[in-house]
């Protein structure tokens, strides 16, 4: 990774002049914004609270990442289980917007998000339930003929990946799809048609149950402290709750998974930023699908209620972005995140938490088991009114609000990789806000990875560390 001596020192240096300047203020600092213990949004999934003792491969996670490999390495013959600290579900997961998308995306993230919005086209069907995927649409506003010939550009540059699908709409096909019109009129919009969205706290529990009732073993409770190899390789899993032998073993602990390969002694350039999302109840005229536009993003759900969300990811003050600031900077950028100068508890958290533990010892894993701040009021307050200026029928308040913690790369791309120093570990995670979307074409790399396969989805070489 570009993480040079200069920017470690400089980034190091200003980590620990703002500690000692701060320590001084602790006593009056924010609180965490972290529930303590977390609740979880999810569905519930029937999970089981019992380890086997042997499987092909144990994955660490039961996020949609861990869900998704479990799925395609089921389907290759393999005996899986996924341990699950918390609940599936528990974190990003089903805190997400629900966007299920493609459109605008750079190549790395297109390579997985096309196939993946296939999957999820045929996902209710292929799995006989309702998982609320619904194929809704996702326009954005275009400002001015610029904006239209950027989406017109990327459209034909990506022609197999969804761009000929794509199209302008101005006038009544515009005024279709923002069925009470907007305060100010739109110059025009473009929409990707083959994009959907899902109702996170719904959709990968009824994917999990459903993978369960065909045979797939998912524990929950169960955290995963470390690994074990023979001759340098994978040979088992250690969790709170025992030992399982195992060839292979995934990480897919999202938020998680930088501290996991910590303990292993391998640095992944992950950052965690933060996301707050609200529901407004039901409103007359709402524009349809999912869009952004008038300054936010927006999504209405399967059941008539509506999602909105922040402009801006909130990178918050914690000793790691400090550290990386540097090489993060453009990924931040990209990611519409921004800086927040005032720490909170978990600031002076992050400087002294552990980064490394034996695997008889109670890991950090255990002492949260779901991750889930509270969103930061002032942010939402701030959004819902940028909605409400340019749709006016949505004056309504909030039914609920929420936070999540995202992963992000320096480049906004996941990392998917056979561990190279440690054969049978494979390493998937920073799906950087995009995970639903990008979740089952992921899956499939994972699987195809852990096999050995020579015909993998994707070029493996896009997705590994070695690009940082
Ligand atoms: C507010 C918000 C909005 C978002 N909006 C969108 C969107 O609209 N579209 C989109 O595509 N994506 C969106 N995302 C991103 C998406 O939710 C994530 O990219 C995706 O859910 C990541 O999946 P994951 O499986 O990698 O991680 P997670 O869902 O976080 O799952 C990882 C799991 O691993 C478990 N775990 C970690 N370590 C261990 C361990 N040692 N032992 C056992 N278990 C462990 C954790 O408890 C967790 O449940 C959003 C995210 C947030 C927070």
């Amino acid at each position: 990774m570009t993480v040079n001596r200069r920017n470690l020192l400089i980034g190091g240096a200003s980590a620990l002049a703002l500690a000692g300047v701060s320590a001084l203020g602790y006593m009056g600092v924010r609180p965490s914004r972290k529930q303590a213990p977390g609740v979880s949004r999810a569905e519930k999934v029937n999970a089981s609270n019992t380890n086997p003792s042997e499987v092909d491969v144990a994955i660490i996670g039961g996020g949609i990442v861990g869900i998704m490999a479990a799925m395609y390495l089921k389907q290759k013959g393999q005996n899986v289980v996924v341990l699950e600290k918390g609940v599936v579900a528990g974190e990003q997961s089903s805190r997400a917007f629900g966007w299920v998308s493609s459109l605008g995306d750079e190549a790395r993230r297109l390579g997985l998000a096309a196939p993946s919005g296939a999957v999820w086209r045929g996902i209710n069907e292929k799995l006989g339930v309702d998982t609320t995927y619904r194929q809704n649409g996702l326009m954005y506003e275009c400002k001015d003929d610029a904006s239209i010939a950027f989406w017109e550009q990327w459209a034909k540059d990506h022609p197999e990946q969804g761009g000929d699908s794509v199209q302008i709409l101005r006038g009544d096909a515009l005024a279709a799809r923002l069925p009470g019109g907007v305060a100010d009129s739109w110059h025009a919009a473009v929409l990707q048609p083959l994009d959907g969205s899902v109702e996170p706290p719904a959709g990968l529990p009824r994917i999990t149950n459903a993978l369960i009732a065909q045979g797939l073993h998912v524990v929950e409770g169960c955290a995963v402290r470390g690994i074990e190899t023979a001759a340098g390789a994978v040979s088992a899993v250690v969790t709170e709750m025992g030992t399982i032998k195992c060839k292979s073993v995934v990480v897919a602990g999202g938020a998680w998974a930088r501290l996991f390969m910590q303990n292993l002694g391998i640095d992944m350039p992950l950052l965690r930023v933060y996301s707050y999302m609200m529901r407004l109840p039901e409103f007359a005229n709402a524009p349809l699908g999912s869009g952004w536009g008038a300054g936010t993003p927006w999504r209405k759900e399967v059941g008539g209620t509506y999602s909105v969300g922040l402009p801006a990811n909130i990178a918050p003050m914690l000793l790691d972005n400090l550290k990386f600031a540097p090489t993060f900077y453009e990924s931040l950028k990209q990611n519409w995140s921004k800086f927040e100068l005032d720490p909170t508890r978990e600031f002076y958290e992050s400087l002294f938490a552990q980064t490394s533990w034996r695997n008889d010892q109670v890991s950090p894993f255990e002492h949260e088991r779901i991750l889930a701040p509270d969103p930061k009021y002032v942010e939402t307050k701030d959004a819902l009114h940028k909605f409400q200026a340019a749709f006016p029928q949505a004056k309504v308040a909030p039914i609920d609000q929420w936070g999540g913690v995202i992963d992000i790369t320096p480049d906004n791309a996941p990392i998917i990789e056979k561990v190279a120093q440690i054969p049978g570990l494979v390493f998937a995670a920073g799906m950087s806000g995009h995970g639903l979307s990008m979740a089952p074409a992921a899956g499939e790399l994972i699987a195809q990875l852990v096999l050995n396969e020579t015909q993998t989805i994707v070029d493996p070489k896009d997705y590994s560390s070695a690009r940082f």
